[in-house]
């Protein structure tokens, strides 16, 4: 057993603190060099004593003398010093815990410099995956998946990735599953922010409300398994058990059962090849009663067919639709936006958007700011 050494980018949120909860367990076997947030100096520089880390930054250039006052380990601010740690060469491995295309830029960083990426940050494959998936296999990084339901999928295809038929992501269905569809006009954000399963951060949390975070992760998953997107099925899972399934060509299943408790798939991406004890909950199979299954609401729910729609459409679309959704939800959290008009702010910049074919990261990043202000300019009006 070797050590390994992490970094992690996104260390204050919801999945870095529970990653920092996966290290505090096995001490003998991770050991923490860097750490990186937005603007949460006061948190990080506590995360940083405790686990001794020699490197710590902020994205936000204001939180900088906070940080640089708390911290006795190195300390940087800005773009650079977060992908700096990114692709830091004590590290073996980088988990990117960030929330929405903020995260493009270091995943970016972590794959160009060969890393072993645990990749929590959907929205960088969704925006960039032509571009980081070619990249990680050119420099030898591994990509591992953090989001449960491509952990579940990576943990099926072990041993086994030739003859898969199809790939069939579960989904809880979120706090809405059952309100009526005519209801769906007066979601408050704080009904949205009340998720039936996962606690989670404020963005995919919304995500999870509209089904959009499905939609992300089809195209997630066709980045990381190289499927098409006539291969990639959803479907509704209201008891979060079965995480996902890998349908064969025989026509046999095999699925990921557990307790929805994100720091299992955090733990897999930290101990593969291997797998470890953990403290989580067990799943006691003599007390779980049934498990349903659903085809996904596409009327109420037409994030998700437009999100899919969008990685079809290829190009510089997918990372059009997602900066829109990313405003559009920041919107409905501000109160600026009815929840009923993610989906339909999201589909309007889209109708407006000229696709640029194979584009490079750069492109990327200008379709990203382009839709940014498509939306704003809408919701001026
Ligand atoms: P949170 O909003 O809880 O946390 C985001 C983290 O990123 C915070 O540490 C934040 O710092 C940091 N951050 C924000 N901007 C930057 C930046 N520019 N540079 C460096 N760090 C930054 O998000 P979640 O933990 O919920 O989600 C993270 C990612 O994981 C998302 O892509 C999400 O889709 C995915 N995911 C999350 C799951 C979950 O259970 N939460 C489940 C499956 C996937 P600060 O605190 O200072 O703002
Ligand atoms: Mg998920």
């Amino acid at each position: 057993m070797i050590l390994k050494r992490i970094a992690i980018i996104g260390s204050t949120g919801s999945i870095g603190v529970q990653a920092l909860d996966v290290v505090r367990r096995h001490p003998e076997k991770l050991e923490v060099v860097a750490l990186a947030a937005g603007s949460n100096a006061e948190l990080l520089a506590r995360q940083a004593a405790e686990f001794n880390a020699r490197y710590a930054a902020v994205f936000d250039k204001a939180a900088y003398p906070e940080l640089a006052a708390r911290c006795r380990c190195w300390t940087g601010a800005g773009l650079e010093a977060v992908n700096f740690l990114a692709s830091l060469d004590e590290a073996d491995l980088v988990l990117i815990a960030v929330s929405g295309a903020a995260g493009i830029y270091p995943t970016y960083e972590a794959a160009a410099a060969g890393k072993t990426v645990a990749l929590a940050n959907k929205e960088s494959l969704v925006a960039a995956g032509d571009v980081i998936m070619p990249l990680a296999r050119a420099s030898g990084s591994m990509i591992l998946p953090v989001d449960s339901e491509h952990s579940a999928i990576f943990q099926c295809l072990q041993g086994e990735k030739e003859s898969v038929f199809r790939l069939w992501l579960t989904a809880s269905g979120g706090p809405f599953r059952e309100t009526d569809i005519a209801e769906l006009e007066f979601v408050t954000p704080e009904q949205a922010l009340r998720h039936p399963k996962w606690n989670m951060g404020k963005k995919i949390t919304v995500d999870s409300a509209t089904l959009m975070n499905k939609g992300l992760e089809v195209i997630e998953a066709h980045h990381l398994f190289a499927v098409s997107y006539d291969q990639i099925g959803v479907v509704i899972h209201p008891q979060s058990i079965v995480h996902s399934l890998v349908e064969f060509v025989d026509g046999s299943l095999l699925g990921h059962l557990g307790v929805p408790d994100m720091r299992l798939p955090i733990q897999y991406a930290f101990s593969y090849p291997e797998r470890w004890e953990s403290a989580c909950e067990r799943l006691n199979l003599l007390q779980l009663g049934e498990l349903n299954f659903y085809p996904p609401d596409h009327k109420k729910f037409p994030a998700l067919e437009l999100a899919v729609s969008a990685g079809r459409r290829g190009g510089t679309m997918p990372a059009v639709m997602n900066a829109a959704n990313e405003i559009a939800v920041e919107s409905f959290l501000e109160g600026k936006l009815r929840f009923k008009d993610i989906p339909v702010m999201v589909e309007r910049v889209m109708g407006q958007h000229r696709v640029v074919a194979n584009p490079s990261l750069s492109e990327i990043m200008a379709a990203d700011k382009w839709a940014r202000e498509a939306c704003r300019r809408i919701l001026r009006k």
